[in-house]
């Protein structure tokens, strides 16, 4: 039975060191995510820390879901953000679709457990029930910022009595519950920001921390989740630095040992402002449309930021494991530059070319990408051939950032036959035949070893042969001849991405009347 289900009496026997299998205890790490939307690069980055954390330390990363504001959840968001953790390459051991010891990872399916601990708080006297109307909490807002002050809760239903709580209850009063905040606060060490403590007190008035509706708040959920659920470090964003102190005040009322945390510091565009949902390209889900590769964005969220001895760029996630360390993570904001991106991609792109087993999977993506960018166009059926797409990859590597460039214009020439402009051709150069013939030679002669530094001299040579047209005339006329296009890859890696005899073909074609 997993420690979610057993909750009938586990809050309550829950106190310090009464939970013997998880103290001393290991490391659990947990992202926890409001399902409001999809998945961006921010969230990304916190699930990687933790993510990375885990694996360091011999732990489990656990993805909860955070959904008790029931007005905010986007159907479909929480399967969006846990198939984007899989495509990362960083999936979590325990979550909703995997579940685990801690089950159920959803908070909406957990009220039961709040509903306890709301209660413990009460029978303790750390919370209590409120009857204001939101009318009598509207006018103490007004009355505050008329007097230009913060508004904040006056605590005024802490000081009913049983009596007057238990009347109220009786004639069916609306009610929330509220945590009542204790001015003495201890101070916390965070794995980033160091020492840090915040007077809740004097600054807020008691937080609801049940509301009408059932549902817990934020801070509620949060601690008693990290608490059953065994979670040993809070790794999240800066945002809540603030709120700890709140979050320790509760774990005291409760007599729970605290994790320890560490607050992350903020992503932000290479400008310094924030990253707004209105990017789309700050999307996981959108990038790898696009056809970045898992392994840049979390090379690229990391390389900006910190927890690493140096900043390069190419870190596989095998490699960020293995270099992380929490205590590098600095406090300054990160700065993503998303222009960086294809060159992250370039360099990742050429490492999967280079492995061979990664290979065969891209073969077997860009064979599926040609079928479907040119069909029933292609020059020949033996363009989707292993041997064919794998010698592309091979020559293109390190001059693609991403793999659909190969079915772009550019490189149409790989897989459709051009339709060669002739016109143009005689205005390059009146010696289009002659030229024509002489590479026919010379492809000929090079069957058996085709390398692009020997036909690149071989080129070279054979233009001292044409007085009339200039090396570049000549590389133009057969760019023309062999790809339709006025720009791409040099002649000589097309005529050896090609192979001699289409390259043969199409200068044939093209240039010998
Ligand atoms: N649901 C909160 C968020 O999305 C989680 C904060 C935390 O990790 O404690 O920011």
């Amino acid at each position: 039975m997993g420690l979610g289900a057993a909750a009938g009496g586990i809050l309550r026997g829950a106190a310090r060191g009464s939970l013997p299998s998880l103290w001393p205890r290991p490391v659990r790490v947990r992202f926890a995510p409001s399902p409001t939307g999809f998945l961006h690069l921010g969230g990304l980055r916190t699930a990687l820390y933790n993510y990375l954390f885990a694996k360091k330390h011999q732990g489990t990363f656990i993805l909860r879901l955070e959904d008790t504001d029931q007005s905010r959840v986007v159907p479909g968001a929480a399967e969006g953000i846990e198939d984007m953790l899989e495509w990362a390459g960083i999936p979590p051991e325990e979550s909703p679709r995997q579940g685990g010891p801690a089950a159920p990872y959803q908070q909406s399916q957990r009220l039961d457990l709040y509903w306890e601990a709301v209660e413990l708080l009460l029978e303790k006297g750390a919370a209590y029930r409120c009857f204001c109307t939101s009318q009598r909490l509207e006018l103490l807002k007004k009355e505050a910022l008329q007097s230009q002050q913060t508004p904040r809760y006056d605590n005024r239903c802490r000081h009913l009595s049983p009596k007057q709580v238990a009347e109220k209850v009786s004639q069916g009063a609306d009610s929330v519950v509220r945590f009542r905040l204790e001015e003495s606060v201890e101070p916390f060490c965070d794995l980033i920001y160091g020492w840090n403590r915040h007077v809740v007190a004097s600054i807020e008035g008691d937080p609801v921390i049940l509301k009408s509706d059932g549902f817990p708040t934020y801070h509620l959920a949060n601690v008693v989740d990290d608490h059953l659920m065994g979670i040993s470090h809070v790794l999240r964003g800066m945002e809540w630095l603030v709120s700890t102190s709140k979050h320790l005040l509760l774990y005291r009322a409760f007599d729970w040992e605290p994790p320890q945390f560490g607050h992350l510091p903020l992503l932000l565009n290479r400008d310094g402002s924030k990253l707004s949902k209105r990017q789309g390209d700050i999307f996981v889900e959108r990038l790898a449309q696009d056809g970045y590769l898992p392994e840049v964005l979390l090379d690229s969220v990391t390389n900006c930021g910190s927890g690493f001895a140096d900043n390069r760029m190419g870190r596989t996630l095998k490699e960020l494991i293995k270099e992380f360390d929490v205590s590098r993570i600095e406090r300054h904001s990160a700065l993503l530059d998303l222009e960086k991106f294809s060159e992250f991609n370039r360099i990742h792109l050429m490492r999967r070319v280079e492995d061979e087993l990664l290979r065969e999977e891209l073969v077997a993506e860009l064979q599926t990408a040609v079928e479907q960018a040119y069909g029933g166009q292609l020059a020949d059926r033996e363009v989707l051939e292993k041997s064919y797409v794998q010698q592309v990859l091979l020559l293109r590597k390190g001059h693609i950032s991403r793999l659909k460039d190969l079915v772009s214009a550019k490189y149409a020439f790989l897989w459709i036959r051009p339709s060669v402009p002739h016109e143009e051709l005689q205005t390059i150069s009146a010696e289009a035949d002659r030229i024509g013939r002489l590479v026919l030679g010379l492809l000929e002669r090079q069957v058996a070893a085709l390398t692009t530094e020997e036909l690149s001299k071989d080129l070279r040579r054979l233009q001292e042969q044409i007085s009339g047209t200039p090396y570049s005339g000549m590389m133009k006329l057969l760019r023309l001849a062999l790809s339709g296009q006025p720009e791409g890859p040099s002649v000589a890696e097309m005529m050896v991405s090609l192979g001699p005899r289409e390259a043969s073909m199409r200068i044939q074609r093209a240039l010998c009347g």
